[in-house]
């Protein structure tokens, strides 16, 4: 099973994704977290991308394809695999698309978590008291400024998408501006039918 997560910046992604990984025994491929782990170890790519990230823009499609291109050769994608932060543009979703089809495989089913502006950025504002509660430094693009750059930028180059994988028949959108359980259980229903 091939899932990809769209969604802004803050919508829940990661924690619908730690749900799935557990009840369908996929991992979860977060282009955002292996950047991460690319920048904190300085590799070459990370190098690249630090100042991009912190910025909020976008790292070029070329290198997260290249990421995800062989991350998905690993054992542990052979049961599929749930990709989240990833295609974030319409290039980045015909790189996916020749990389599986070569594989003879495909994306099975997107799925859309909406949330509004206004809930996102009260989201965030709780992220970052809760980061500073427990004396830790938020995330460098998890300030304000940034973050409703982020959000433009997925208007602008991302939520085009929407349009891309609904023509492919695939997009399944769910409100997830309600608690994590009804949002999972919501979640649960549509990839059931994809089995586990
Ligand atoms: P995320 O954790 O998914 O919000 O990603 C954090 C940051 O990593 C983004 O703001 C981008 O700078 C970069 N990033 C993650 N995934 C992608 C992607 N698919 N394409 C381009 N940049 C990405």
């Amino acid at each position: 099973m091939i899932v990809v997560f769209l969604g802004p910046p803050g919508a829940g992604k990661g924690t619908q994704a730690a749900h799935i990984i557990d009840k369908y025994g996929i991992p979860q491929l977060s282009t955002g977290d292996m950047l991460r782990a690319a920048v904190a170890a300085q590799t070459p790519v990370g190098v690249k991308a630090k100042t991009v990230m912190d910025a909020g823009k976008l790292v070029s499609d070329e290198i997260v394809a290249a990421i995800v291109e062989e991350r998905i050769e690993q054992d542990d994608c052979a049961p599929g695999f749930l990709l989240d932060g990833f295609p974030r543009t319409i290039a980045q979703a015909e790189m996916l698309d020749a990389m599986l089809t070569k594989k003879e495989s495909s994306v099975d089913v997107v799925i859309e978590l909406r949330v509004d502006e206004e809930a996102l950025i009260g989201r965030l504002r709780r992220r970052i008291e809760e980061a500073l509660a427990r004396g830790e430094k938020p995330r460098k693009d998890d300030n304000e400024e940034t973050f409703k750059y982020r959000l433009q930028v997925y208007q602008d180059q991302t939520a085009p998408l929407i349009p891309y994988y609904e023509n492919q028949g695939k997009l399944k959108a769910v409100d997830g501006m309600g608690s994590v359980e009804v949002v999972s259980a919501e979640i649960d229903v549509i990839l059931d039918q994809f089995g586990r």
